[in-house]
């Protein structure tokens, strides 16, 4: 008996399921497997992270200085201002292990960040619209606060997974942690990282002024409905809603017994 072979029939190989169905179902899957992959090495390296010491960190970040920084002219004066505001303030932290440095970034948008290695960013908006010493010294005191409970090194292994994944998507060459990464990765921080960072700001303007007065005032400004001032602000993605915010300073400083009242120096700009 001579075999013959079937002839297979037409489109054996071919599913029944529509071929964008099956595209859709294996793009789903693939994102689901990199989401995946990327929550694992967040976790692994934030773990990590943890174990670098400061005088490491230090030493890493020494110079370092975000890709996408646009920073002001170092002749602004507001850059010298600001710089000598943080030495001021750091003083209230004898033995903080970071040489502290303030960098102005050029953007519109109101913000301020704690970067590996003791560098402090602030936005020329952020500039624009403090109208204190008072205000912008509590802003600053409040990154000193991330630097001291280091939630900023813990951003910093999310944002090294970040740049990665945003290096692998775009095709980019630059695999950087800028501003855009830090930014993202900053809004992570939890509500009570950043109470306890409100605390530290709080502490620190108590030292150096003798009461915590205008603390809070920046942040009352941007909470009444003025869309001028919320277009510019993506500092209240990273920090949480001023008005909670407000009160939990008001609870705080009035059971550390700080007084709010006080006189207010005015900006050296
Ligand atoms: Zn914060």
């Amino acid at each position: 008996m001579r075999f013959v072979a079937k002839q297979a029939q037409e489109g054996i190989n071919v599913s029944d399921t529509h071929p964008l169905v099956e595209a859709g179902t294996l793009l789903v899957g693939l994102t689901a497997i990199f989401v995946v992959i990327a929550i694992a090495l967040i976790f692994m390296i934030e773990i990590a992270m943890q174990f670098i010491s400061v005088e490491d960190e230090a030493e890493l970040f020494d110079g370092w200085l975000p890709e996408d920084l646009v920073a002001v002219s170092p002749a602004d004066e507001r850059l010298l201002e600001t710089q000598l505001l943080v030495d001021r303030l750091a003083r209230h932290w004898p033995d903080s292990p970071y040489q502290f440095r303030v960098e102005i970034d050029d953007s519109e948008l109101a913000n301020a960040m704690a970067l590996p290695g003791g560098l402090i960013i602030v936005t020329q908006g952020l500039l624009d619209q403090v109208e204190s010493e008072n205000e912008l010294a509590f802003v600053l005191g409040h990154e000193l606060g991330h630097f001291k409970n280091r939630d900023h090194i813990r951003a910093l292994g999310r944002g090294i997974v970040l740049s990665l994944f945003f290096t692998v998507i775009t095709g980019d060459d630059v695999a950087g942690i800028g501003i855009k990464v830090a930014d993202i990765t900053l809004r992570g921080f939890s509500r009570r990282q950043e109470t306890k960072a409100d605390e530290f700001g709080l502490a620190v303007l108590n030292s150096e002024y003798g009461h915590v007065n205008e603390a809070w005032r920046l942040f009352e400004r941007w909470d009444i409905d003025d869309d001028r001032f919320l277009d510019l602000v993506t500092y209240l993605s990273t920090h949480p809603d001023s008005g909670d915010r407000i009160k939990d300073m008001l609870d705080h400083a009035d059971a550390e017994g700080w007084l709010a009242e006080g006189n207010v120096s005015p900006l050296r700009w």
